[in-house]
């Protein structure tokens, strides 16, 4: 699996060393794909990691730049690439990057594989639906997309 350090390494316009520190390791493979995407585009913007880290089961991602550095087109890729990491992480095992589920042990919510779980599998039929300045969107788990959603059926 990838490591922190050699996305550090890989991508040295946006990360610096310890950003991913609190990244599960079975979640850096999907930092990976966001960053092969979203690194090249913004080199020189000022991109910063602000909050990288697990919570209640979905990889809390923040950033920031300096605003003059923000073009419309990236908005419109990075806020997409967001909402399709933090989506992604909901169904990858933190533990091991395999297809995951959410499980829970008392107040605790975790996305792992079967092999990983423990606790009660969380049993949530409704597919998850983000709202982006650009319209909503929802996680295609077997196409590894995201799919717009007509606003009047959410
Ligand atoms: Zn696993």
């Amino acid at each position: 699996m990838t490591t922190a350090e050699e996305l550090s390494e890989r991508y040295p316009e946006v990360l610096y060393p310890g950003d991913l520190k609190d990244v599960p390791p079975g979640w850096l493979d999907i930092v990976d794909r966001y960053f092969a995407v979203v690194s090249p585009l913004m080199k020189d913007s000022g991109y910063e990691v602000v909050t990288a880290a697990e919570l209640a089961g979905g990889l809390d991602w923040m950033w920031t730049s300096p605003l003059s550095a923000m073009t419309a087109e990236r908005h419109r890729v990075v806020d997409r690439e967001d909402v399709l990491l933090e989506l992604r992480s909901y169904h990858t095992c933190s533990t091991c990057g395999r297809p995951g589920v959410g499980w829970t042990t008392g107040k605790t919510i975790v996305t792992r594989c079967e092999e990983h779980s423990g606790g009660e599998r969380v049993v949530d039929g409704k597919p998850l639906m983000r709202r982006t300045p650009h319209g909503v969107v929802r996680y295609d788990v077997a196409a590894d997309q995201l799919v717009d959603v007509d606003a009047e059926d959410v």
